[in-house]
């Protein structure tokens, strides 16, 4: 992929696009894929795709394929070659690494429903849902019983309750007091949280843009870069698209304009910049470059957008 042909600004903004090669992008993820994409532009910034491919599981090369396809379809561009994360495993291990010198990692035996029942209970300050730090003071005996009888763990971190608030470019001031939460999951694989702050550092992300799905997210990684000593990016949360029944998108759901592979890019992108206050008044838009004279981040519809 060719680099943006304006000059770099000193002090741009890099931006990243990090989908999970779980399924097919839907149209709100392609959207969310757009403003990523003008919030770097707009500002000479670099643009990276980033494979998010570190569960086993779910993921799977075929859909990586398809969704960079669906990203160039609609004529986004990147700055280097897409790295994936199941292939920096050693990166995310180093972090690992510096948490567990600084006795800030502990085992965590609960299985889900352990913890869906002791979440259930109100644990002060903490939202609902997070993990109330049953194992965090486990004795060596109780450890080593619990290892004993085979129970598989993962590792978390001690976040010691505190509320990590910052200042979301769409959202506003947003924040939540952080729960010990998991960086390494019960499979040995490290988790998102771990690695999407080891990657935004390391490829020198300044600027996060992303689903809001993800704003709860935020505290936990902002906690996580200080504890590692890695710069803080900025944060803007897109509001999600919803389907015309108020639901959101399932990722199943293959964006329809993609399907009709004859013009994808066109008529895509002029209803996704329509979604976002852009083109308005065009069928067509032939290429994301023709929004950026337009592009105001602080014009962005803030609410959640439902297409027709
Ligand atoms: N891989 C995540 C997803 O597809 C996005 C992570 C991020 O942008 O921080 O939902």
């Amino acid at each position: 992929m060719t680099a943006s042909a304006s000059p770099r600004l000193v002090g741009a903004r890099d931006g990243r696009f990090a989908p999970s090669p779980t399924g097919p992008l839907h149209l709100g993820s392609l959207r969310t894929a757009l403003v990523a994409w003008l919030f770097a532009r707009s500002q000479a910034a670099r643009f990276l795709v980033r494979i998010e491919d570190l569960d086993p599981l779910r993921s799977r090369r075929r859909f990586e394929r398809e969704q960079l396809d669906d990203l160039r379809a609609i004529g986004l561009d990147w700055d280097a070659t897409p790295v994936r994360q199941s292939e920096r495993m050693p990166l995310y291990e180093s972090a690992l690494e510096r948490l567990e010198a600084q006795g800030l990692l502990y085992p965590c035996y609960c299985t889900r429903a352990e913890i869906r029942e002791a979440a259930s209970a109100p644990h002060g300050e903490l939202p609902e849902g997070s993990y109330p730090g049953t194992c965090r003071s486990l004795g060596e005996e109780d450890r080593a019983s619990l290892r004993a009888a085979g129970r598989p763990f993962a590792l978390r971190v001690r976040a010691g309750g505190e509320r990590i608030e910052f200042e979301d470019r769409l959202r506003g001031r947003c924040g939540a007091v952080v729960d010990d939460f998991v960086v390494r999951r019960a499979d040995g694989v490290p988790a998102y949280q771990l690695a999407v702050v080891v990657d935004d550092a390391d490829q020198g992300i300044g600027e996060v843009v992303r689903g809001d799905d993800l704003t709860g997210s935020t505290p936990r990684q902002i906690l996580l870069a200080r504890l590692l000593g890695l710069p803080v990016p900025r944060y803007a949360h897109v509001p999600l698209v919803l389907g015309a029944d108020g639901t959101r998108l399932a990722k199943r759901i293959r964006p329809p304009a993609l399907r009709d592979r004859h013009e994808p890019s066109a008529r895509t992108l002029a209803l996704l910049a329509h979604t976002l206050g852009l083109a308005l008044g065009r069928d067509r838009v032939a290429r994301p470059a023709d929004l950026l004279a337009e592009f105001d981040p602080d014009r962005l519809p803030s609410g959640p957008c439902v297409l027709p």
